[in-house]
């Protein structure tokens, strides 16, 4: 299949890794738009959150608890920061693998763009 984030999560296109288990991997956005901009993934292809089901959805609990650590991980625990998922072209979506970008370590502004 042709997704970037599958290549991404399989090594074949190189990223700059902050966490990997077995379910899920996490690099830095290559265009970050706050200090720490992290972008966390399935390592199974899913669309889009339109995508999630009864049968798929307990990775993105999985997802979450990574969200948790990672934060810890890059000092913004205690001071804050947002998770959002774009979906489809209307929500921001540019590639079409899920995705929960993690923006950190500024203020973040309310409501988003
Ligand atoms: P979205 O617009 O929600 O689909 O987010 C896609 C994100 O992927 C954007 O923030 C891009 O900067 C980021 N991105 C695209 N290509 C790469 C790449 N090769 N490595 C890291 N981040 C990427
Ligand atoms: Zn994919």
């Amino acid at each position: 299949m042709d997704c970037l984030f599958c290549k991404i999560a399989a090594g074949e296109i190189p990223s700059a890794k902050v966490y990997e288990d077995e379910k899920v991997y996490a690099f830095r956005d290559i265009e970050p738009q706050a200090p720490v901009h992290i972008l966390i993934i399935p390592k199974v292809h899913i669309k889009s959150a339109n995508e999630i089901n009864d049968e798929n959805c307990a990775i993105v609990g999985h997802i979450f608890s990574v969200a948790a650590k990672i934060a810890a991980q890059e000092g913004i625990a205690e001071d804050g920061y947002r998770i959002v998922n774009n979906c489809g072209e209307g929500g921001g979506q540019t590639v079409g693998h899920l995705h929960f970008h993690m923006l950190g370590g500024r203020a973040l502004a309310w409501p988003p763009g």
